[in-house]
């Protein structure tokens, strides 16, 4: 059985700033990150173990130091952090900055602000709350509970799989033929290289592997991804939730993961496809998986 890796795969430049900020940040004072920094418990807990704190609400934060995430803030939530005394810092990923300038820009220029994404994601509520009033939509269906408007500016969610971003502009496009449509592509580039790279990779395996945590967007639409390309496609936290049997009769498994998987879950995950890859018979891989 060979073991392949995704061309691109694991944590983007984005996740890895904000994740070394945090981590050299002195012990006093003390800092309460605003949400997840990572969808990753194994980030988290490391975080929690140098004594850095998260809180969902500007109010549960009880420090004087605020940092924000890769995510993102709205300049309302950031203006409120202020006010209320808290020293603010940023690890907002300059791509999510961007999206933030596309949805205002198009907004400034009268278009009426549509966002391909998940409404309650931390990144789309930071731009959302800047804005008076706008659409998210994610499903084809969605596209049907539109109101007219004669002017669309779409953006999308970073993490957003670019077909989808397409196909549903087309949506808008067919459903109001009249309207002028305007699109700023804010996938990012790190989601754009993983995405593909992991289609390439399903077209190649028998089974795929993607690393990455329970609540984390991108990772599911990576497997979501691969599943368009190769049914056997399993999700995996750490290397201790592969299943021996999801590799039987495989000659070739992919392995992939999302952009807020740390290299040791990955390199963990591969190290024991490894192993069982070199067992010859299920029987020895049932023994390996012991
Ligand atoms: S996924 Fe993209 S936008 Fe989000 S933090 Fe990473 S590089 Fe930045």
């Amino acid at each position: 059985m060979n073991v392949i890796r995704a061309r691109y795969l694991g944590m983007c430049f984005g996740v890895r700033d904000a994740i070394r900020l945090a981590l050299q940040l002195p012990a006093d004072p003390p800092v309460t990150i605003l949400g997840d920094l990572v969808h990753n418990e194994f980030v988290l807990d490391r975080l929690r173990h140098r004594g850095i704190r998260s809180a969902s609400t500007l109010e549960a934060v009880a420090t004087p130091v605020v940092m924000i995430t890769a995510h993102g803030a709205s300049e309302r939530v950031l203006c409120r952090a202020r006010q209320g005394g808290f020293e603010v810092l940023e690890a907002t990923c300059p791509l999510v900055r961007f999206a933030h300038r596309a949805a205002q820009e198009l907004v400034r220029q009268g278009f009426r602000l549509l966002i391909v994404g998940q409404a309650d994601h931390v990144e789309v509520r930071g731009i959302t709350e800047d804005i008076e009033s706008c659409d998210v939509i994610l499903d084809a269906e969605d596209v049907e509970r539109l109101e007219e408007h004669p002017r669309w500016g779409v953006i999308s969610q970073t993490t957003q799989p670019v077909d989808r971003v397409l196909d549903r502009i087309e949506r808008l496009r067919q459903r109001f033929p009249g309207s002028e449509v305007r699109w700023i592509d804010t996938v990012c580039r790190p989601t754009r290289q993983r995405q593909l790279a992991a289609l390439e990779l399903a077209r190649r395996a028998d089974v795929v592997i993607v690393a990455g945590g329970r609540h984390s967007n991108n990772t599911r639409e990576l497997a979501a991804t691969c599943r368009r390309w190769c049914p056997r496609v399993h999700a995996v936290q750490t290397a201790d939730d592969l299943d021996p049997a999801w590799l039987e009769g495989a000659s070739t498994v992919g392995l992939t993961a999302g952009t807020s998987t740390p290299d040791e879950i990955i390199d963990g995950v591969e190290a024991r496809l490894r192993r069982l890859a070199r067992a010859d018979s299920p029987a020895r891989m049932a023994a390996l998986a012991r």
